[in-house]
């Protein structure tokens, strides 16, 4: 993997994600709607979550922390899916991915949550060590123990789905993160800029992109985009 596809790829990625669903259990989590083209991007409710489909379970690539609290938009029970596949077939020897809360079956508040109201943002645990998951709730990671190969392989099949507008993490991990993609070659200093944004900048304008949030030193915060619009 060379470089990583970014917006201008996204287009190309979107047909074969909704055409091919990559096993068996995702058709199983894939809702009904996915073959219809799509309509628009960006548009969804913002306070509530309909024809959301519930993240079921499959141990062997992710843990779910609460099911009651584990529906989502279609689009990010596919990313969710399709990132913890990835993440078993690159590194099967890693812990299943904690998955924390997405939202309630039909959203709106959510308590401990500022988002987390219609489905598009879901919390998943970082690795530390190697290739291990605190298993029984998040706990913060020091820098200086994240697995960065683990947790650039995650964020790396997280944009690789087409479907992430965004991921909210920790500064001081995102700086970690970013020094390792480009000292291990995986990204060129070009590329890592534009995955990692210097500083605490916030322009959330800028899609499938790293942003620096506070309060995410335990785990990582994902935001899919709306295609169905609906
Ligand atoms: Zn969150």
């Amino acid at each position: 993997m060379s470089s990583i596809s970014l917006m201008g790829a996204f287009a190309l990625q979107m047909a074969p994600a909704i055409a091919q669903p990559m096993g068996p259990w995702l058709d199983e989590a894939m809702p009904m709607n996915v073959e219809e083209p799509v309509r628009k991007i960006g548009v969804c409710p913002k306070t509530y979550l309909a024809g959301g489909v519930q993240l079921q379970p499959a141990p062997e690539l992710y843990w779910i922390w609460q099911p009651d609290q584990a529906w989502g938009r279609p689009e990010m029970i596919e990313v969710l899916t399709r990132a913890a596949e990835e993440m078993a077939w690159l590194m099967p020897e890693a812990d299943p991915i904690v998955v924390g809360d997405i939202s309630t079956r039909y959203g709106g508040f959510l308590e401990g949550h500022k988002s987390h109201r219609a489905g598009v943002d879901a919390d998943i645990g970082l690795y530390w060590g190697e290739g291990r998951m605190h298993l029984g709730g998040f706990r913060d990671v020091h820098p200086k123990n994240l697995d960065l190969e683990a947790n650039w392989l995650l964020i790396r099949s997280l944009l690789e789905t087409g479907l992430v507008e965004r991921i909210l993490l920790d500064q001081r991990l995102i700086r970690v993160l970013k020094r390792y993609t480009i000292e291990s070659g995986e990204l060129t200093v070009e590329e890592a800029e534009r995955v990692f944004p210097i500083g605490y900048n916030r322009m959330w304008t800028h899609p499938a992109v790293v942003h620096h949030a506070p309060s995410h030193k335990e785990h990582m915060h994902v935001r899919t985009f709306c295609w169905a619009g609906t």
